[in-house]
């Protein structure tokens, strides 16, 4: 496939269109396959996903461990590079194709997906758009290996939604930058408790009101792991850490774009990291509804499958209908959604708004209708009910999305219709 650029990107899922020819019928468009190349990836996560992701998700949720081999097992599969172009490893798809992988695999293993967003669509995508040519060619190719890990770094243990108020602060010293300060609940900043992520993107102040993006590397004076967080309600099989910037010397061609443009690079970034946190919320309603549905087929209570009794009906039949309404409008927008453009937040955050609380009633729905069974560790529902409340809090609070959309629609009401 040949190479594009990220402008020209919006328009690659169109001209595959399995539908796009004169004499094709549009009633014939697959929103959640638009092309023989979607068709094909959705196929591969389908094996992947049942061979060898949902064999060790409780595990690794159990044991709070990231699978690096299982990760790198995704680079092989051009799983962690389906958006940025094949000169760099990648898969050279939209955000069709990111929506499919986190849903897919967020149907199994939602903290294995988590790590992968971070490292796929934090940093690697977030560098492909943001950055240099020579910053591309000199970090991706490791990065959609899976020989590296990666991740990006935005919130402080004193900052998060208020993110213009971050101390980290870069200053700049003789050819390069001296970065100081502290950020928390990095997924990914380790591997392990021991060992630290590969590289980041590390947002920092460099004067008032201006933010500029570093990339930082294991090994460079005075980075290192801080605080582990072990013991976090759900997406155990992401590492999260705080990661201390102590004095580091970055050399000034790891500054991404220009200085003072880390805000446009972050907000531009954020609208392909909630649509792909949406789409973990898709892959566990998904999920949710299966398990609810086989139990209401199998269990009996007053000598009735489950199934026949209202009460369950209403859990079923509501989760469905969520389900479905949320799965058009995250595959809907990634279908629109370009790489380089603006004004896009609308939707990224109204699908994320949806698609997380969607995920969090279908998981109760199912953990209510399995009932003690679905309250147990051994069973899926328990750990996707866990999961599913990150999704709230993570890449923007519901409140974030609250404030952003209003804002925007209030800016422009053209925009609800
Ligand atoms: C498992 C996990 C993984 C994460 N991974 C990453 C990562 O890889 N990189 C990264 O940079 N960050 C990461 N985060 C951080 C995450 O993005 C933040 O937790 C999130 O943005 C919220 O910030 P906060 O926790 O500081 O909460 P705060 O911003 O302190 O908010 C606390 C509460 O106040 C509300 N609030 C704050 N401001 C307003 C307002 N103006 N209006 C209304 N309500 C408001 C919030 O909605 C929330 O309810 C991760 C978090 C978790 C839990």
């Amino acid at each position: 496939m040949k190479a594009r650029s990220a402008g020209e990107k919006h328009d690659s899922a169109r001209s595959g269109n399995r539908a796009s020819s004169p004499e094709a019928d549009w009633r014939l468009f697959d929103l959640y396959a638009p092309s023989d190349e979607h068709a094909l990836l959705a196929e591969t996560l389908r094996t992947f996903v049942e061979r060898e992701v949902e064999p060790q998700a409780a595990l690794h949720d159990r044991e709070e461990r990231f699978n690096r081999p299982l990760f790198r097992q995704a680079g092989e599969l051009g799983l962690l590079g389906v958006t940025l172009p094949e000169r760099f490893g990648g898969a050279e798809l939209d955000a069709v194709a990111a929506v499919q992988v986190l849903e897919a695999l967020s149907s199994s293993d939602p903290g294995f997906g988590l790590a992968l967003l971070a490292h796929s669509f934090l940093f690697a995508h977030n560098l492909w758009v943001n950055g240099s040519e020579a910053q591309c060619a000199r970090f991706l190719p490791a990065v959609v290996r899976g020989d590296h890990v990666a991740g990006m770094c935005m919130t402080e243990p004193a900052v998060g939604t208020d993110v213009l108020a971050m101390q980290t602060r870069a200053r700049p010293a003789g050819e390069g930058w001296i970065l100081d300060g502290v950020k928390t609940f990095i997924t990914n900043g380790g591997v392990d408790a021991e060992t630290l992520g590969d590289v980041f993107i590390v947002y920092a102040a460099t004067g008032e009101r201006s933010l500029s993006a570093f990339l930082v590397e294991k090994g460079m004076e005075g980075f290192r792991l801080g605080q582990k967080w072990v013991d976090k309600l759900g997406m155990r099989a992401s590492f999260t850490a705080e990661l201390v910037f102590d004095g580091v010397q970055v050399p000034a061609e790891n500054l991404m774009g220009e200085v003072g443009q880390g805000t446009r690079h972050m907000m531009r970034n954020l609208e392909i990291e909630r649509l792909t946190l949406a789409a973990q919320g898709l892959g566990i309603a998904q999920r949710s509804l299966q398990v609810m549905v086989a139990y209401a087929n199998e269990r009996k209570s007053f000598g009735r499958p489950l199934r026949d009794l209202g009460q369950i009906q209403r859990y079923i039949a509501e989760t469905f209908a969520e389900y479905r309404a949320a799965r058009a409008y995250v595959y809907d927008t990634a279908r629109r959604l370009s790489f380089t453009g603006t004004g896009q937040r609308v939707d990224a955050d109204a699908t994320k708004l949806f698609g997380a609380q969607v995920a969090k009633r279908a998981a109760d729905a199912a953990m209510q209708v399995l009932g003690g069974a679905g309250y147990m560790g051994e069973n899926v529902v328990e750990r996707l009910w866990r999961d599913a409340k990150l999704l709230e809090i993570g890449g923007g609070t519901l409140e974030a999305h609250h404030k952003n959309i209003t804002k925007d629609l209030s800016r422009n009401p053209a925009l609800i219709a």
